[in-house]
């Protein structure tokens, strides 16, 4: 695709593409910068100059050899028949196009975006993020003909990203509101996604009014959007079918989407339960829902917590556990806006199943957590081993470890 015009080769045979550390030119974002994102606008025609790329702080042939840098990445677009609804989307499509670029890998997504360039495209000729911005802005119009103007901006100087980073978050959680007084029973599709098939062959995304995307970045309307500028794309509408179990979350549709895209490796799909047939996890999560088999309940960890759980293993060696497109009893990768749907884990006792979270998302979520659950949840502050926590939930009164608790038949 498009030989000769950049400094790399582009397409979609590059995706999938792992880049280790020691292969790696530079990072961009990632678990070692606090301050990352990437947000695509939809702007006025005359506020986006066409095809314009702009890099505000070091570029790629200035940052140290094998360093982690902040980084944001800012899409404007502008066209008559663009609606707002469609950012999200663009917005993901950051994903397929950037791992289509030889050396050049994406992971995660918004305010967790995670970058990487290696040595041999970095040798080739790929020195600046304006090829990168090029490139982007070349698959943009060549594929989504409703982008009439695109303007594309790197910023790696830190002070101007965290100047910038609330306004990002701020859209990030709009877009999150709108969904959530939808249900399941009001829509008759479903919208499935494929796009990380590239790192996780048998995975696919069911998403439905309850539950976002495990990435966090594609919640229903966004997928209806997708659907509806590009039925051809990596977006599909999913038939929801008959209900068979309305406690774990099965649809006829969704167990059908689970058979064809799982190349048959999976025939039935749980959209709310960790046990039986839980839905598939990629590796984009933002977070893991783990079993506690101690006190039979989830602990969940999110992607910047930093060391152990309270089964001493950190988010990497449970993401290891979790990741790959399977359906692994007990392990989830979820999004965490998955935490405010009324079908949270509701077959396993959503909130009132959770024993263990780290304190930054207690906070975040204390609004969609139980009145008679706050301060029940233990943190890394509260506990640090599953002894701890026995004792913890004991005090604490929590009332799982109580068996006030049922489950739902
Ligand atoms: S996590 Fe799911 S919705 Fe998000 S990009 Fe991957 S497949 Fe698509």
């Amino acid at each position: 695709m498009a030989d000769g015009i950049f400094p790399v080769d582009i397409g979609p045979q590059y995706e999938g593409e792992v880049i280790r550390k020691t292969d790696m030119r530079v990072e961009l974002g990632g678990p070692n910068v606090k301050t990352k994102f990437e947000l695509v606008s939809l702007k006025q025609a005359d506020e986006v100059t066409h095809e314009k790329v702009e890099v505000i702080g070091p570029d790629i042939d200035g940052i140290e050899e094998g360093s982690s840098q902040p980084i944001a990445l800012l899409v404007h677009v502008a066209g008559a028949r663009l609606e707002r609804d469609i950012e999200a989307v663009l917005e993901r499509r950051l994903h397929l196009y950037l791992n289509y670029i030889d050396g050049f890998y994406h992971m995660n997504q918004r305010q967790d975006v995670w970058m990487r360039l290696n040595k041999a495209s970095f040798g080739k000729g790929l020195k600046s993020l304006r090829s990168l911005g090029e490139i982007l802005i070349f698959l943009y119009t060549s594929e989504i003909d409703i982008i009439e103007k695109i303007q594309v901006t790197f910023i790696t100087d830190p002070t101007r990203i965290e100047e910038l980073l609330p306004e990002a978050m701020k859209v990030y959680r709009a877009r999150d509101e709108k969904i959530r007084g939808l249900r399941e029973s009001d829509v008759e599709e479903f919208y499935s996604c494929a796009l990380c098939q590239s790192f996780a062959p048998t995975h696919i995304c069911c998403i439905t009014p309850e539950r976002i995307a495990n990435c966090g970045a594609i919640n229903w309307f966004d997928g209806k959007a997708a659907y509806q500028m590009d039925p051809e794309g990596p977006i599909q509408a999913v038939p929801k079918g008959d209900i068979i179990d309305p406690v774990r979350g099965e649809y006829r549709g969704a167990d059908k989407l689970a058979l064809d895209k799982s190349m048959g490796a999976y025939d039935k799909v749980f959209l709310h339960s960790a046990f039986g047939y839980p839905h598939t996890s990629c590796g984009c999560f933002q977070a893991i829902c783990f079993y506690i088999p101690e006190v039979d309940a989830f602990g969940i960890v999110h992607r910047d917590f930093e060391g152990g759980t309270v089964i001493g293993s950190p988010f990497t060696a449970l993401a290891g556990d979790t990741s790959g497109g399977r359906q692994v009893e007990g392990f989830l990768g979820i999004a965490l806006e998955y935490l405010r749907s009324p079908s949270f884990l509701k077959a396993d006792g959503g909130w009132y199943r959770i024993v263990w979270m780290p304190r930054a998302i207690q906070e975040m979520y204390r609004d969609a957590c139980p009145m008679d659950l706050q301060n029940k949840i233990a943190s890394e502050n509260d506990v640090t081993n599953v002894e701890e926590l026995v004792a913890f939930l004991d005090r604490a009164g929590h009332p799982w470890v109580k068996g006030e608790v049922s489950l739902p038949v």
